[in-house]
């Protein structure tokens, strides 16, 4: 026949491993990559392309302006040449001249926006990075931190599996029964101390016979309301 006192250590045992498993349990949880995370990433990616994009399209302006430069250059070589002489020939050229600067100036204009709005989305895409690295930083210290815990709480859990298989060894299975069918009723707590004549589970005060027969250590006493297992020390 067990005693209230072996019930109670295998309680103890019982409790620090309902406590180590539930932190484990909120470890696992925590340990996950926070959707914060993931999301700055997919908002770095899509700053990213963006950048991409206006450069590939800077690049285009800046062939595209040249195109237009060096055609212009080829024109005024040949006005300055002496060779042209022809006066429609001539006013043709100047004509095409004209036209052709303006298409530069227009060119030059749009490539100028696109240089600003680079800029603009670099400095954007930037800071998105630094939020992210911090961002990540702070993770990765959190999380290996809680890898530390893990590890110290793992192998807490075997010893306390060891310790609690020791313990059961020792107390009959009717006792036992009793002890897990109060753990799940009772929260986990199937065995409370007596203080001062009263039941530490429930807190009523305890009639005498049963103070008495708690004290004398005979057999399992229940407390005669909540029917935990009483412990008198
Ligand atoms: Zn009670």
């Amino acid at each position: 026949m067990a005693s209230a006192a072996d019930l109670f250590s295998l309680q103890e045992i019982d409790l620090a491993l309902d406590h180590a498993r539930d932190r484990l349990v909120v470890i696992e949880e925590e340990i996950q990559e926070p959707d914060e995370l993931r999301e700055l990433r997919q908002v770095q990616e899509e700053k990213e392309s963006v950048v991409a994009g206006l450069r590939s399209r800077q690049k285009d302006a800046e062939d595209e302006v040249e195109q237009v430069r060096s055609k212009a250059n080829q024109i005024e070589t040949k006005l300055y040449s002496g060779k042209v002489t022809s006066p429609k020939e001539l006013t043709d050229l100047n004509d095409d001249l004209r036209s052709l600067k303006e298409l530069t100036a227009k060119r030059e204009d749009r490539l100028l926006t696109l240089l600003v709005e680079t800029d603009e989305a670099d400095g954007d895409l930037s800071s998105t990075k630094s939020r992210l690295s911090a961002a990540a930083g702070e993770w990765q210290a959190r999380r290996d931190q809680l890898l530390a815990e893990e590890r110290e709480l793992k192998p807490e859990v075997e010893r306390l599996q060891s310790s609690r298989e020791a313990a059961v060894s020792g107390i009959d299975p009717a006792s036992l029964k009793l002890y897990q069918l109060l753990r799940e009723r009772k929260a986990g707590q199937a065995v409370a101390h007596v203080e001062r004549g009263m039941c530490g589970g429930c807190r009523i005060t305890l009639p005498m016979s049963v103070l008495q027969k708690a004290r004398s250590g005979t057999g399992l006493t229940q407390c005669v309301s909540c029917e935990r297992i009483l412990l008198v020390t």
